[in-house]
This record gives C-alpha cells, sequence and structure tokens, in this order.
C-alpha cells in the first residue's frame, strides 16, 4: 500500500475518456514496470465533446513521443493559434478580438508597442490599441496560416489543436494498448475500502474484482471515486460561472479552413465554432437560469442558419467548479471527475495533462508516498482557480447590456480578490505588466492575455481631443509594426497545406 512507501504494483484507471486514455499513456510511458489497467463502461459511454485545445496538448504529445503527423490526419485534427471573441463587447471598433497563443515574436517586438499604446490611449491618447493589429497569430488566423514556420523563420510558436473528441479517445486507447495498458470494459457498480478508508478494489457489473494499489478517478462528471466514494468536497462556482448547460450540433465544413475558434456571444451565453477537417462542431454554453434549453437549440439553430435543418441537436448539462482535494489517500481525480471550468477558453485537458503531470512527479519524489499530497493539491487548485479568475473576466467585464445575463454577469460583486485586483489595475496602473507581476497575478495567463481581453472589449476611458502625442512616431511604428508582421507571416504556409501531410 501507499502509506509502506513502495513503488505500487497496479494502477487502475476507471474510465476511459480523453482523460482516462491521456493518464494511462502518461503513466505507461513513465512506469514500464507498473500493471496500468484502465476499466470503462461502454454502456455509460464519454461525454464526446471538448474539441479546442491550448498548447498544452502539444506538451501531452511530446511527452508521449508523439508527432502531428502521427495522431492529427487520424483524428480530423487541425491547428489552433488562437480564439476570436466575437460580440462580446458593442463598444465601436471593439466588436471582435482575437486571443493569441505565445510567440517569441511578441516579446522582440510586437508587445511593448502593443503596452505602449494601451497606455497612451488610457491617458486620452487618439491611438489604436486594439490587440488584433499587434500580434502575428492574428494575422495568421485572418489568412488561415497554419503555426507552423519555415525552417529558416528565427521564432518559435506555442499552437494548439482542434480535433474530433471520440476519435482522440480511440487513438489514444490503442496506443495506450500498444504499450501494454490492459483494457477492461464493464461497469463499477461498487467499491471497497480498507478500514483506513484507502480503495482496496472496484466491483464490476459482471462480478469481477479489481484490486490495485492505487486508483485514477476518470469518471466524467460522476466522479465515482473521488468524490461519490471517499466523500471529498466538491465546490461549486456557479455564483462567478453561471452557464451550466451546453447544445451542440455540427455543420459541413467551410472550403477554406481557419486556424481559431470562434466563441460568439449570444443572448444567454456563447456559441462555439472550432474547424475539424470533416465538420464544424457548434455548440451553445448557457445557463439554465436565464434560458431554457428548447429556446437555447432555436437560438443555437438561428446562429448557424439551421432553424430548418434536421440534423439533431445533443443537450449535455455541466457541473462547474473543482474538488477541493484532487489528490487524496490512493486515488487521484484526473478530469471532469476533479473539475470543470465552463469551456470558453478550452482549458479542461490542459488542467488534466497538469495534474497528471504533476502527480507522477511528486508521487515518484516523494517515493511513491503521501508527502506531497497536500502541496499537489494546493497548485492544482490555485491553477483552476486562476483559469477561473481569467474565464470570468470575460463575463465580468463584458461590454453588452441587451439581456438580464449579461448585465447580471456585469454587475456581479463575488468575484475573486485577485480579480478584483487585475480590474483595479488596469484602470489605476501606470504600469499594468510590471504590477502584474509584482502581485503575481500572471501564473495562469501572461499580462499579455489579460491586455488582449480587456483592449479588445474596449475597456478604456473615453478619447479625449489630445495634441501632445507625437503621431508621426506611433503611424512610423505601427507601419513598421505592419510590415514586420506581414513579413513573418510570409514564412508560414496555407492551413489546408500543411494539413497535407506527406
Ligand atoms: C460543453 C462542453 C464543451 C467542452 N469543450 C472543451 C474544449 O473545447 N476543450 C477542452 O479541453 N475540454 C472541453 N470540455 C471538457 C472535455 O469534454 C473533457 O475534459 C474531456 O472530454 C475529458 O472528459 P473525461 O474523460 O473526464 O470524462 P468522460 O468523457 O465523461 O469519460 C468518463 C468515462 O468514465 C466512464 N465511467 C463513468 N462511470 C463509470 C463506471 N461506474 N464504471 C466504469 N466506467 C465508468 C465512462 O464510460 C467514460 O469512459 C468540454 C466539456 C463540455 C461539457
Amino acid at each position: 500500500m501507499i502509506h509502506e512507501q513502495s513503488k505500487p504494483k497496479k494502477i487502475v484507471i476507471v474510465g476511459g475518456g480523453t482523460a482516462g486514455w491521456m493518464a494511462a499513456n502518461l503513466l505507461a510511458s513513465t512506469w514500464r514496470e507498473i500493471d496500468i489497467c484502465l476499466v470503462e463502461s461502454k454502456q455509460i459511454g464519454i461525454i464526446g465533446v471538448g474539441e479546442g485545445s491550448t498548447p498544452h496538448l502539444k506538451l501531452f504529445f511530446d511527452s508521449i513521443g508523439l508527432e502531428d503527423a502521427q495522431w492529427m490526419p487520424k483524428c480530423n485534427a487541425t491547428y489552433k493559434v488562437g480564439i476570436t471573441f466575437d460580440k462580446w463587447s458593442t463598444k465601436p471598433g471593439f466588436g471582435a478580438y482575437f486571443h493569441p497563443f505565445a510567440a517569441q515574436t511578441d516579446d522582440i517586438f510586437t508587445l511593448p508597442l502593443f503596452y505602449k499604446n494601451i497606455q497612451a490611449r488610457k491617458h486620452g491618447y487618439d491611438v489604436n490599441p486594439h490587440p488584433d493589429h499587434y500580434f502575428l497569430q492574428s494575422y495568421l488566423s485572418r489568412q488561415n496560416r497554419a503555426p507552423l514556420a519555415a525552417e529558416s523563420f528565427p521564432f518559435g510558436m506555442a499552437y494548439g489543436y482542434h480535433f474530433d473528441s471520440a476519435l482522440l479517445g480511440n487513438f489514444l486507447a490503442d496506443y495506450a494498448t500498444a504499450k501494454g495498458v490492459s483494457r477492461i470494459f464493464g461497469e463499477v457498480e461498487d467499491v471497497l475500502l480498507s478500514q483506513q478508508g484507502c480503495i482496496e478494489k472496484v466491483i464490476l457489473n459482471d462480478g469481477q474484482h479489481i484490486a490495485a494499489d492505487f486508483f485514477i478517478d476518470c469518471t466524467g462528471f460522476d466522479s465515482l471515486l473521488m468524490q461519490k466514494t471517499l466523500k471529498q468536497q466538491f465546490k461549486s462556482f456557479k455564483d462567478t460561472l453561471f452557464n451550466d448547460a451546453a447544445v451542440v450540433l455540427p455543420t459541413s465544413i467551410a472550403s477554406v479552413l481557419p486556424v481559431e475558434t470562434k466563441a460568439t456571444a449570444l443572448s444567454n451565453g456563447w456559441a462555439w465554432n472550432i474547424p475539424l477537417l470533416n465538420r464544424f462542431g457548434n455548440g451553445y454554453v448557457y445557463s439554465r437560469d436565464y434560458i431554457d434549453a428548447n429556446q437555447a437549440e432555436s437560438e443555437l439553430r438561428q446562429h448557424l442558419d439551421m432553424s430548418d435543418s434536421n440534423t439533431e441537436a445533443r443537450h449535455l448539462s455541466m457541473k462547474v467548479g473543482r474538488l477541493e482535494k484532487h489528490w487524496h489517500k490512493n486515488c487521484l481525480a484526473v478530469g471532469l471527475s476533479q473539475g470543470f471550468i465552463e469551456p470558453l477558453e478550452a482549458t479542461a485537458i490542459a488542467l488534466s495533462f497538469n495534474t497528471i503531470a504533476q502527480f507522477i512527479q511528486l508521487y515518484q519524489r516523494g517515493n511513491f508516498s503521501n508527502q506531497f499530497e497536500d502541496a499537489f493539491n494546493l497548485e492544482i487548485n490555485s491553477k483552476f482557480d486562476g483559469i477561473k479568475d481569467y474565464v470570468v473576466c470575460h463575463y465580468k467585464a463584458n461590454q453588452r447590456s441587451d439581456t438580464d445575463y449579461w448585465r447580471d454577469n456585469a454587475s456581479n460583486t463575488k468575484i475573486s480578490d485577485n480579480l478584483n485586483k487585475v480590474l483595479q489595475l488596469w484602470k489605476h496602473s501606470p504600469n499594468f505588466v510590471e504590477d502584474m507581476n509584482a502581485h503575481k497575478l500572471v501564473d495562469s495567463y501572461q499580462a499579455k492575455s489579460w491586455a488582449c481581453m480587456l483592449a479588445g472589449y474596449g475597456v478604456f476611458p473615453e478619447k479625449q481631443a489630445n495634441t501632445s502625442v507625437d503621431y508621426s512616431a506611433y503611424h512610423q511604428e505601427m507601419a513598421a509594426l505592419d510590415d514586420f508582421i506581414r513579413r513573418c507571416g510570409m514564412n508560414f504556409k496555407q492551413h489546408h497545406e500543411q494539413l497535407a501531410f506527406a
């Protein structure tokens, strides 16, 4: 058992969604000598949504030794350089903005000018602080170019993916089983605990008893082991993240393949649009306190121009929040079983990857004991809370007033102290970036991401007629920036060309 500090002989993962198979692959490639077994229920199935990623998915594939060409074609996957947020603001000139992933070109050239012009705009100067002018990825997105540069291009760029979640699950299952992970189909009906409250075995509906030294709960929103069996507390985020349901509807793919997710604000939530090789994934994430499922479906159909279509929509509930403990005794929760921040920034897979990677490191460092359990739980909670603040800010800072939903979000006073601080710094700090760093508010999202959102919404004081800004320098700098970005952009292929893996 884990308290005797010996390497476990067997680890059982319950749940075969993306989280379960990611865990299986990472564990099998790290601890080859441990018997890894995954139990999943065909009857219950997987949630089958979650088709956009952050760059963490690339880190995951790097860590199990897989290249894009080996998995992307099998999962109808495409590249992603960021997210366009459309209609979150009604301020003239700020109807949409793009939130890019990180690139080395930002730090070298474009970010200093972005920050300088934000500061000038806050002082009322008539300069353009809209983020879309400043980033190479925004340019790539407008041009539908993939984020992989020619070899001679000296700057690196982070990128994510869009993918079919069911195909990705199948691919990861095949890859893990080829590495020796054993796969059992069956539904866990009962869980036996030891006198010390550790999990001893799970009992399946066909009567099989499966014992192990350590268990990983990947049972999705059910959280069968961690919440239901080990009674770990769940902290809801409902007071700041109102959305608790989604309706999903695919559409045909267009002839031009975007490299971005689009998140369009609707009356009581927002709709995603995710390009895959063979279709667009679409969904409306909304709050049932403001709109019911039928109204949400019909608004999504209208938004997609599908009011007359017979394509069936899928309706889903979402449990938004996190566990207080993700590792407890001989059990780790990963994926939806540990918590979920609504999918606006597509962070769930990143959190799963971080959870497993961090657990592997600390479990091993503690000689397979629970020595680092508390430190681990603190760290994962702070990751969840940091991401939550950034997602909540999209709602708190929204610049719409057309429905109670948007008005209630804007007037919500239950936001965290950290988010309050960010908003205060945005308004009053003479050096937003320096102060964000000094107050340690950049652990989950860099100052650049916060600035993109707030500048992208047009959260600025009114412009003043001010003649003291040196406009000739401003115009020259903006022209040089445009030229730099355009020349950098020539190093990137069109998306469909890049996806034609030889
Ligand atoms: C509307 C929506 C949109 C999303 N969009 C994104 C996104 O863009 N990007 C992103 O990163 N994430 C997104 N997510 C989250 C993403 O879907 C999940 O993080 C991901 O699919 C992993 O899910 P999972 O493996 O934790 O759970 P699931 O896919 O639900 O898998 C649970 C597994 O547990 C098994 N199971 C359950 N109970 C038992 C039992 N008793 N016995 C045996 N097996 C059992 C099930 O059969 C299944 O195999 C989204 C989620 C929602 C709801």
